[in-house]
């Protein structure tokens, strides 16, 4: 079963550079896939793609089966807040929310009841528990990343595209958030694309995808750091 399927996708941005150049790829419900590559591989233009931020110059994008050049601006924002979930680099919360309030935006910008019960174990098992009445400025920077983490999840998206997720953390911090994020993850059958650069990061996917001038170059199943390195 695929959540998301490119076909054939390319895009060119103004100016002429080809950032995709026919790339296909098939992302199977309940995987995690990381896409590694050099700055300016594509990588970016591809997770914008896959996530229905951005639309493909020529080919198809389907997230559950829907095809996102058939949409309308309009209609494509509403297929995000309902399909999408995103965790980026820089965390991205809002400082004058409590965390509590940051982890249930997305459903109230989408007009949805938060689910106590749902809520609460989604804290739990990020590990925020006694911290839901603090402001983000007020936690670490993992818990910063944890609660991101969270408020990605907390729509039941199909699909979670995390940015560079462990970008701003150290080391030993970043292995955490990541373990976790894979975990809470593989818990909810959730779906994970994410872009990074970093082998030891990658590693943690089932399977990675590196490209290189628009093209997927290599696929990897069962990576291993060094094999990515
Ligand atoms: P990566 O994420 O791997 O660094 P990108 O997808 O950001 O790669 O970029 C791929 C190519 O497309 C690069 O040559 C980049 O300069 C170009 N590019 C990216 N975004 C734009 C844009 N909005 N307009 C024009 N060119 C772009
Ligand atoms: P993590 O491994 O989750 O990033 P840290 O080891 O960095 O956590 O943080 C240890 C403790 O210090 C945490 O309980 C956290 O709440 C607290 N802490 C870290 N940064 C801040 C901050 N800027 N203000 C208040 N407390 C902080």
């Amino acid at each position: 079963d695929a959540v998301i399927t490119l076909d054939h996708v390319s895009k060119t941005y103004e100016g002429g550079v080809h950032a995709l150049d026919d790339v296909s790829l098939t992302v199977e419900r309940g995987s995690f896939l990381a896409v590694m590559g050099p700055s300016g591989s594509g990588k970016s233009t591809l997770m914008h793609c896959a996530a229905a931020l951005d639309v493909p110059t020529s080919g198809t994008v389907l997230i559950d089966g829907r095809d996102t050049r058939s949409l309308n601006e309009t209609k494509r924002t509403e297929m995000r807040r309902d399909l999408v979930g995103f965790v980026f680099q820089a965390y991205n919360l809002v400082p004058s929310l409590s965390v509590a309030d940051n982890i249930t935006l997305p459903l109230r910008l989408a007009g949805r009841e938060a689910d106590p019960a749902w809520v609460d174990s989604l804290v739990e098992r990020v590990g925020l528990a006694g911290r839901v009445d603090h402001r983000p400025a007020e936690l670490s920077g993992g818990q910063q990343q944890r609660a991101a983490i969270a408020r990605a999840l907390v729509t039941r998206p199909s699909v979670v595209f995390a940015d560079e997720p462990t970008g701003a953390l150290d080391l030993r911090t970043a292995r955490g958030v990541l373990k976790l994020f894979r975990e809470v993850a593989e818990d909810l059958g959730q779906t994970i694309v994410m872009v990074t650069h970093d082998p030891a990061v990658a590693a943690q996917a089932d399977t990675v995808v590196v490209m290189a001038d628009g093209h997927i170059v290599q696929t990897v199943t069962e990576p291993d750091a060094a094999d990515l390195a």
